[in-house]
């Protein structure tokens, strides 16, 4: 699904010699790479704090905890996501409520959240799931119209730009209140282990993210807040900054893959190419196919395998009909959009070192076996 290991070899030296200055300065934990690389991911989302974190399921939670969040509170997220997103609300004692995702886009229904609102509800968490950026317009001003904090789970669309009506620019992950992401190997900017962080342009929302990440301290053994340990270290740091570099470039090559797929896919009608909303666009994360009703998917992911093309499921059952997140609220049925992705999306192999002839090879293969 990923090559890494590829990637690894085109960045090798550069890589190798980074990795080689931590360890010579012993800096393991908050060195200086760790802060270069938050002022360059500052520079480059053009926001006012990154605070770097230990993973993206963390900085979700720190964010969380940041906003002053209390037991019985209503955060509204989409069912059609990573379990991460609901499973913080639900460890800080929030009540998580999922709403359906939209058909074409996969990211979060608009009409959901407007309907699920109540004089509980705190905050919003859209996830730019796969790449593309959910519709923020729109959730910004139901924030607004309702005083609503918005964090955006932007693990798996770093990178990603979204256009306001009025034409204004801005990087996913700086448009709400709070944008959390993740930095494990296989996202679009992705470490050599674990790693996350958060991003705002609140003063005094950095402060307090910044005391929780490092056991609530400002002043070292003075405990202002109840906060957690979550740290980034120098190592991935160092891998990071080299791959920051190269993240406009990753996107590109998983733009290249993704339009000769849509090509390869453009006349097969037991095949939908992904859709993407006017006001993004798209890293692909995830290239991810609706295959027509008519397609045995798990027969298909065999044959694919049988002809070493693996392809992969995100996301098999929705969070509302998992055990963990079962709920009085819903019931199977309630969310026909995410409950129909579930069975009949596909994801096909994304990365940075895809060439033709592998893109040639794995398009055949699938326009043959959904013949
Ligand atoms: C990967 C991911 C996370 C969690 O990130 P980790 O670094 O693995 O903790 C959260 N939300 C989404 C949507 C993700 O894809």
């Amino acid at each position: 699904m990923v090559d890494l290991v590829s990637q690894y070899h085109n960045i090798k030296k550069e890589v190798d010699a980074s990795i080689m200055n931590v360890l010579e300065s012993a800096a393991f934990i908050n060195g200086p790479e760790v802060k270069a690389f938050q002022k360059e991911l500052e520079e480059y989302l053009q926001v006012k704090h990154v605070i770097p974190c230990g993973n993206g399921t963390d900085a979700l939670q720190i964010a969380l905890m940041a906003l002053g969040l209390k037991p019985g509170d209503e955060v509204i997220t989409t069912t059609f996501t990573f379990v991460a997103t609901a499973e913080v609300i639900a460890l800080l004692g929030l009540t998580p409520v999922l709403v359906d995702a939209d058909p074409d886009t996969f990211t979060i229904d608009i009409e959901g959240v407007k309907n699920n609102i109540t004089d509980k509800t705190k905050a919003i968490i859209p996830v730019h799931l796969f790449g593309q950026c959910a519709n923020m317009e729109a959730i910004m001003q139901i924030a607004n119209e309702h005083n609503l904090y918005v964090v955006e789970d932007n693990a798996q669309a770093i990178g990603a730009n979204y256009t306001f009506s009025d034409g204004t620019v801005k990087k996913s992950g700086t448009i709400g209140n709070i944008g959390t992401t993740s930095f494990f190997p296989s996202k679009n900017l992705g470490a050599y282990g674990d790693g996350g962080a958060l991003f705002t342009n609140d003063d005094e929302l950095a402060d307090k993210m910044r005391m929780i990440v490092n056991h609530g301290m400002k002043v070292r053994y003075y405990h202002d807040e109840i906060g957690v340990n979550s740290r980034l270290d120098s190592i991935q740091a160092a891998v990071l900054r080299i791959k920051l570099r190269k993240l406009d470039e990753y996107s590109a090559a998983r733009n290249y893959a993704a339009n000769y797929y849509n090509q390869a896919f453009a006349s097969n009608p037991k095949i939908k190419t992904p859709a993407i909303g006017t006001y993004t666009d798209h890293v692909f994360h995830q290239y991810t196919l609706v295959l027509d009703e008519s397609i045995n998917r798990d027969e298909l992911r065999e044959k694919l395998a049988e002809n070493d093309i693996p392809a992969m499921i995100y996301y098999p059952v929705p969070l509302h009909m998992q055990k963990a997140y079962k709920s009085e609220r819903y019931s199977e049925g309630d969310f026909p959009v995410s409950e129909h992705l579930a069975k009949h999306v596909i994801s096909l192999p994304m990365h940075t070192e895809l060439d033709d002839e592998q893109l040639a090879y794995i398009t055949a293969k699938m326009n043959e076996l959904t013949q």
